[in-house]
């Protein structure tokens, strides 16, 4: 079992302050596979006061300083992939290739494109040519990063790099239930030689480390991503010391199939949702199909469900993994039962265990027609691999339903009219659209609407979050 009981505060790794030992479960056995310590109050004072004295000078390091540093870390982060591949494989129970070619390298991309970005950004700019006023994008402070397990370096990449690049130092938090991904990361900035105290990683739980981050009177902001109800409960604790609070929540994406959509867009659908054992914000999890090839799309749909295989993260080829935790195992069972208790028709998968797999939190894809938008499967965010199927006349009927919702981070259309494509793609009430299939370049925003939060990612978007607009009047006389 790796013991991973140390933080890493101010340029070394240290012991927590008070011992309290966690234990981090394998997904794919139930067995132990790391020990962390949770942190106490003592510990995250600590490493605030770190940010804090780092801020002083580190605020004033140049672009090409903090891009030097940046390079480094990304050649660190190339040479040990391998590493990252296999601490997120054994932390979420994801199967090795998808744990490589898809999470790890999302880590590596958005280091690659925030260098871009930051090259390209101006953080001193005149308003405009006849004026006498000057803009500065300056760094916001200390900032608290609290990240979730699901994409773990994703998101902690998201954060950190942007936070850095801008000249912020920082505390990360990371979830507690995969935190191994995380403390590889703070091992290859330790590697690089970032300035003492700019990056401190903190472990600990959400009533713990993650409150103490939120309420802290010298943290000047807070990026988080997870759960609609933790980000509620942050920006309340935030709330007494006025920090700027980013949220990346959860979501509930509706994905239209039109009847003109082309060819496999129904099982591209599917194997959108499954992926990551369906737990992914952006997830297509509500499946709208035109009336007139409703039959086909859910004989489409079941098939390839059926496809979709189970099992250890251990083994190669594209079948999926377990979910993350007993927790979260028991959730979504609960949410398949109540689909078959409100009357959805179970046409794929079910609450039983995959075949031959007796340990572990394996769920098979799972698959509701005859869904109302009103069964909580298709209100709630199951974060697992279930998908309701949700029949459509009309294109206004299709927008409302997809609509229809306390979320608005991911939606998707299928359709061959690229007119008809740019119309809805503007009433969808969400951060990001996708249609027929395609995925969003490196260096787009990322975000939501409404209760999916009130951040963007990624980009150059990215960077401003961390950056405080001065305007200096009297420039030229
Ligand atoms: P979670 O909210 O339970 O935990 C996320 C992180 O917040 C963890 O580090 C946890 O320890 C911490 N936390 C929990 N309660 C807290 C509190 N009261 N104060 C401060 N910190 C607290 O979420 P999760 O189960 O780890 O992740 C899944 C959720 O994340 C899903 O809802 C998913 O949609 C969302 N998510 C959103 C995005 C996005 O970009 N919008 C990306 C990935 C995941």
């Amino acid at each position: 079992m790796l013991d991973k009981r140390k933080f890493y505060i101010n340029g070394e790794w240290v012991d927590p302050v008070k011992k309290n030992d966690f234990e981090v479960i394998n997904p794919c056995n139930e067995d132990p596979c790391a020990i962390i310590s949770l942190g106490s109050k003592d510990d995250t004072d600590n490493a605030v006061k770190a940010a804090k004295t780092a801020f002083e000078s580190f605020k004033e390091t140049s672009k090409e300083e903090r891009l030097d540093l940046l390079e480094k870390l990304l050649a660190i982060y190339k040479r040990r992939f391998g590493e990252m591949a296999e601490a997120i494989s054994l932390e979420m129970g994801a199967p090795m290739d998808w744990a490589t070619d898809v999470q790890t390298a999302s880590g590596q991309a958005h280091l690659e494109d925030f260098i871009i970005r930051l090259k390209e950004f101006e953080f001193d700019e005149h308003f405009d040519e006849k004026s006498n006023n000057h803009i500065y994008y300056e760094p916001i402070g200390v900032c608290g990063l609290i990240t979730p397990w699901n994409w773990p370096i994703n998101q902690i990449a998201l954060k950190v790099v942007p936070a850095f690049a801008t000249g912020c130092t920082m505390i990360l938090k990371p979830s507690e239930i995969a935190p191994i991904s995380a403390m590889l990361f703070a091992e290859m900035i330790d590697e690089v030689g970032f300035p003492k105290g700019v990056f401190n990683l903190v472990n600990g739980d959400g009533v713990g480390v993650g409150t103490q981050i939120s309420s802290h009177p010298d943290i000047d902001m807070v990026s988080f991503t997870g759960s609609t109800r933790a980000g509620r409960l942050i920006s309340k604790n935030a709330a007494e010391t006025i920090k700027r609070v980013c949220l990346e929540l959860g979501g509930k994406g509706g994905n239209i199939v039109f009847a003109d959509s082309y060819k496999n867009a129904v099982r591209d659908g599917i194997r959108n949702v499954m992926s990551n054992s369906g737990q992914s914000c952006d997830a297509p999890t509500r499946m709208l199909v035109e009336k007139s090839i409703y039959q086909r799309a859910v004989d489409e749909a079941v098939d390839e469900a059926n496809k979709i295989g189970v099992d250890q993260a251990s083994k190669k080829g594209d079948h999926i993994g377990p979910v993350i935790s007993k927790t979260q195992y028991d959730k979504i069972i609960n949410l398949i039962e109540s689909g078959i208790k409100e009357g959805a028709t179970l046409a794929a998968g079910g609450p039983e265990l995959p075949n031959g797999l007796n340990k572990g939190y394996f769920i098979k894809p799972t698959i509701f027609t005859n869904v109302t938008n009103e069964m909580r499967i298709a209100k709630e965010e199951i974060f697992g691999p279930v998908l309701s199927i949700i029949p459509f006349e009309t294109e206004d009927e299709a927008v409302n339903i997809v609509n229809d919702t306390s979320y608005g981070l991911g939606n998707y259309l299928q359709t061959d009219d690229r007119e008809k494509a740019h119309r809805v793609s503007k009433k969808l009430r969400s951060g990001c659209v996708y249609i027929n299939g395609n995925a969003a370049d490196a260096g787009t925003p990322f975000g939501g609407y409404r209760q999916s939060g009130n951040g963007r990612e990624g980009g150059v978007w990215g960077l401003t979050e961390y950056l405080e607009v001065k305007t200096v009047t009297g420039w030229k006389n």
